[in-house]
């Protein structure tokens, strides 16, 4: 991929959906999230800043929003809901980076 076509922003793409079989077993679904974050280098270790942390718990709000839909039909799967409740838990993990103590136990730094 040329540098002039690289994707510049983190996003989210739902690969496979999940959905209920009608034999009742689960089809699971396959998600994937891209991003460019900081990369190490021989004297500085690979650190986000806040708003990379932030961008991140977004994207996996999507994630999560992807591989734990439980639905019978993968029309109704993921991100297929109600226009206003596709960003609800991407903004509920985004939340999480404004306590000074995340559920991870690490300390965040308010840039
Ligand atoms: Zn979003």
């Amino acid at each position: 991929m040329s540098l002039a076509s690289k994707y510049s922003h983190a996003a989210v793409w739902s690969l496979l959906p999940g959905y209920i079989r009608p034999d009742g077993t689960q089809a699971y679904p396959l998600t994937a999230m891209v991003a460019n974050l900081a990369k190490t280098t021989p004297d500085r270790p690979a650190l986000m800043r806040h708003d990379d942390v932030v961008t991140f718990f977004h994207e996996m709000g999507h994630v999560f929003h992807g591989l734990l839909s439980r639905t019978q039909f993968s029309r109704f799967y993921g991100t297929q809901v109600a226009r206003d409740f596709v960003e609800a838990p991407s903004q509920m993990l985004e939340n999480w980076c404004a306590h000074r103590i995340c559920i991870l136990g690490r300390v965040l730094i308010p840039t």
